[in-house]
């Protein structure tokens, strides 16, 4: 059988032989050393490492790219609100377009083959990071897939209205019913928003995601909603279909405190989604001393066998100063600032960004470098997998459902060959071609 694609020499393991990975209609069908099949295309990766697309889980789009048009002064989280608040009332779609791009093409460049986007639906900016995203789905399809979340970021009851907002959204096409479940006014509204979040799901059977317990304290119930939402999920027959993020607050609890929490979280199989560019910069903003790191207990809730993931949440606004949409970027701040540091910390880190971010988004079944999946590899330009969190390389090819889709080539006048990337001359091309 002819095949469309053959990666030729590729580091998949560390400790086994360089493998050629046969593609044919988008799917991987040969893993093989020494592969005897011939194809259209062939790519000598010589050794390069190869992963399995990045996936980023939870991006704001439509407030990307914000950080210019009203610069903060004091970098608080008050003033965050304040700015953002502004700027979200007068999105325009021609801006938000333009702005999405240049996430989804950094995302692109970077190796991210699939993202789930949580555009807000709410009275401030109405549907149009929806609308924006149903035209981006399609625009890029061939680059990244892209899920939409309907994101009641202003709360439901404390903003009547959402709800039929969140239903438009969904028959515009949104994927998935989001949650915001620590924006309202009471723990009884919050347990109702919950249900309702649950409710529209159901009525739809589709997926929730939602932002939860984000602050740095759980005292406040509003801001405790992760064993409620557990045992919603368990109760809806909505086991495996739950991802939560932020959930910073858990980070304040107690070791005896949280032991039942993760044991419940691994009954419902709920996917845990760190934010840490966002965290670790709003987060123990008011502690005088020992500021606290204001992460979600990814440890904890990994080694209590927990679905976690990681993703960039925002770039470049007055929440989230930063940002580049580089999953390695954001799996390094990750590593640094919850210690892992060792080669299995370093492994664990980096399935985060690819095999558990997959899961968190609902496309594990058909994901990763195995005969029968579709065919999403990055070649990295490093010779190990162990080094690709260290070197944070150049994505010499980037394959999304079999075709090439991103070509980095760096020509080093000493060595010759593409080798470390950093301090020569580069290109990088993708192959998107903007219709606008
Ligand atoms: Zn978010």
């Amino acid at each position: 059988m002819e095949m469309d694609l053959i990666v030729r020499h590729a580091r998949i393991r560390d400790d086994a032989p360089l493998m050629d990975i046969g593609i044919k209609d988008g799917r991987i069908v040969a893993i093989e050393e020494g592969f005897d099949g011939s194809a259209t295309q062939e790519i000598d990766a010589a050794g390069r490492a190869v992963i399995p697309g990045l996936v980023e889980p939870h991006m704001h789009l439509e407030k990307a790219f914000l950080h210019r048009r009203m610069p903060p002064i004091q970098g608080t989280l008050d003033e965050a609100i304040r700015i953002t608040g502004i700027l979200k009332g007068k999105q325009e779609r021609d801006d938000v377009l333009a702005r999405s791009r240049q996430v989804l093409d950094m995302a692109v460049r970077n190796g991210t083959v699939a993202m789930r986007a949580h555009p807000d639906v709410d009275l401030i900016q109405g549907l149009i990071g929806v609308e924006t995203l149903c035209e981006l789905q399609d625009e890029y399809r061939e680059l990244i897939d892209i899920q939409i979340v309907a994101f009641p970021q202003e709360g439901i009851l404390k903003s009547p209205g959402t709800t039929e907002l969140m239903e438009q959204a969904i028959g515009m096409g949104a994927d998935v019913v989001g949650g915001c479940p620590y924006n309202e006014l009471s723990w009884d509204d919050t347990k109702r928003h919950i249900d309702i979040v649950f409710e529209i799901a159901q009525k739809h059977d589709l997926p929730v995601d939602m932002h939860a317990d984000f602050s740095d304290e759980c005292t406040d119930q509003r801001f405790a909603a992760t064993a409620y939402i557990a045992q919603k999920t368990i109760d809806t027959g909505y086991v495996g279909r739950v991802s939560l993020g932020h959930v910073t607050s858990l980070g304040s609890l107690e070791p005896e405190q949280l032991e039942p929490i993760i044991a419940l979280l691994q009954q419902a199989d709920i996917s845990m989604v760190t934010l840490p560019a966002t965290d670790l910069y709003l987060g123990g903003r008011n502690d005088t001393k020992n500021r606290r790191r204001g992460l979600t207990p990814v440890r904890a809730l990994h080694e209590g066998g927990v679905n976690v993931a990681y993703s960039s949440n925002n770039i470049r606004n007055a929440f989230t100063p930063f940002g580049k949409a580089d999953m390695l970027v954001i799996g390094s701040m990750l590593a640094h600032a919850i210690s892992y540091g060792t080669p299995a910390h370093q492994a664990a880190i980096l399935e985060m960004g690819t095999v558990n971010a997959a899961r968190s988004i609902g496309i594990g079944r058909d994901y990763g470098i195995a005969v029968g999946k579709q065919a999403d590899l990055v070649v990295l330009d490093t010779y190990a997998v162990a080094d690709v969190l260290l070197d944070m390389p150049p994505r010499s090819w980037v394959i999304k459902r079999g075709k090439v889709t991103v070509t980095t080539h760096y020509h080093c006048e000493i060595h010759g060959r593409g080798c470390c990337g950093h301090d020569h001359e580069g290109t990088q091309h993708h192959t998107h071609k903007k219709t606008a």
